[in-house]
């Protein structure tokens, strides 16, 4: 309570008014936010001691609060993993692993089918760093292995692939990378470590978009990896020296999130399977993509996979195309047209207008992407309300 010191005038006591004050003798039940830049020692041995990490602790925000650290472990232990690094999004998580892993002269091999922001990355980035990169069909194990060359430094795969949601063969890409001796980074994002864990599969590196299931209310961003010390370590420095790092307020929202997931995830899944099951019998839907339904080409892989369900995840295809996407998009009243995913309400993305946007008519038909094609991301609403509403969108759309 050093603000009241009877000897300090106005000024002083006032300029020290936000400092920290303990709760008392209880400890807090929730990990409090440490909304705090920066931290105060007693002595230059003290900050040797945090610094060398003979001492637990923090110095600068930078570097890691105890929010962020919280988070780490957290989602380190969800995974299975030794140690995880935050970031200030998926996007700087993944920059960050891949920058720990290759340099300059370097190549990384990824699925052509990665999240929009990745696939921006290997093709814009990387290569006017001198890494090359290299992009395949990760379902097709013999163009995978004859991408790997001498210098390939990692392997990014997806678990589940967006919009398409392709499954990942982890074990086996994962035996690949390890014959090769190249790490093989896996992007948990759509899945999450309560449907699969791809470092138990022999993956090297988890990473996520915090944005999405982790934190669940679209509220929190940020981004994590997560895997063995070393690299995990690696990885840091290259939050900490690009300046990628999570604030304590967003690892403090995403931390509010994680005791649900199991729960949340689940109820995503069950739902989303009626959901699938319900488009796969409407007239006006020309195919509906959801690795739970057995017409799935990565239905038995997931079903090997996975455990206790198929994710959230759902895209299907009008048949009217454009149009009719736009009649059924003004349709909806529960379900939010909204360009991202995993919010415990249903949202719905349109690939070729938000996320997959600009990108050539050739490009898309590689990537199995059409001009009718709806993502939606199924929430834990009651399911009675969500077919309702695509009931009734599909209608206006017909
Ligand atoms: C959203 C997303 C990312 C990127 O995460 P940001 O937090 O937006 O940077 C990466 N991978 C997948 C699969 C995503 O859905």
């Amino acid at each position: 309570m050093d603000h009241t010191h009877r000897s300090w005038r106005l000024g002083t006591r006032l300029a020290r008014a936000g400092r920290a004050q303990g709760a008392g003798a209880a400890e807090p039940l929730v990990q409090p936010l440490y909304q705090s830049t920066v931290f105060a020692f007693e002595s230059v041995a003290q900050v040797d001691a945090v610094y060398d990490r003979q001492a637990a602790g923090h110095v600068y925000y930078r570097m890691g609060t105890p929010n962020t650290a919280a988070l780490e472990s957290a989602v380190a232990s969800a995974e299975g993993g030794e140690a995880a690094v935050a970031a200030a999004s998926g996007m700087g998580a993944i920059t960050a692993v891949v920058l720990a892993l290759a340099g300059q002269g370097d190549h990384v091999v990824a699925d052509r089918h990665a999240y929009g922001g990745t696939f921006g990355l290997l093709t814009q980035e990387l290569p006017r760093l001198g890494l090359d990169t290299a992009l395949v069909d990760a379902d097709d194990l013999t163009a995978v292995e004859a991408a790997l060359r001498p210098n390939t430094r990692a392997l990014l795969v997806e678990t589940l692939t967006n919009p398409t949601l392709r499954v990942g063969d982890i074990p086996r890409l994962a035996a690949l990378g390890r014959a090769r001796g190249i790490p093989v980074v896996v992007d948990n994002t759509f899945t999450t470590p309560v449907l699969v864990r791809p470092l138990d599969l022999g993956a090297d590196v988890v990473v996520h978009s915090l944005a999405k299931y982790l934190g669940g209310h679209s509220a929190g961003m940020g981004g994590i990896a997560v895997g063995r010390a070393a690299l995990i370590e690696a990885a840091r420095s290259k939050v900490v020296h690009f300046g990628s790092s999570l604030g304590s307020f967003d690892a403090w929202m995403v931390g509010q999130g994680l005791p649900t997931l199991a729960l949340r995830v689940r109820a995503h899944s069950q739902n989303a399977l009626i959901v699938a099951r319900f488009l796969s019998e409407q007239p006006a839907v020309g195919r509906v993509l959801y690795p739970g339904l057995p017409s799935h080409p990565g239905h038995a892989l997931a079903s090997r996979l996975f455990s206790g369900g198929f994710g959230g995840m759902v895209a299907f295809s009008l048949k009217g195309g454009r149009p009719a996407v736009e009649c059924f998009v003004n349709g909806l009243d529960l379900v939010a047209f909204a360009p991202s995913l995993a919010d415990v309400t249903t949202t719905i993305s349109y690939p070729v207008a938000t996320s997959h946007r600009g990108l050539s008519a050739a490009t898309l038909a590689a990537m199995d992407i059409d001009d009718g094609m709806l993502r939606l991301s199924v929430g834990i609403e009651d399911v009675g309300d969500i077919v309702a509403d695509l009931a009734t969108a599909l209608k206006s759309a017909t």
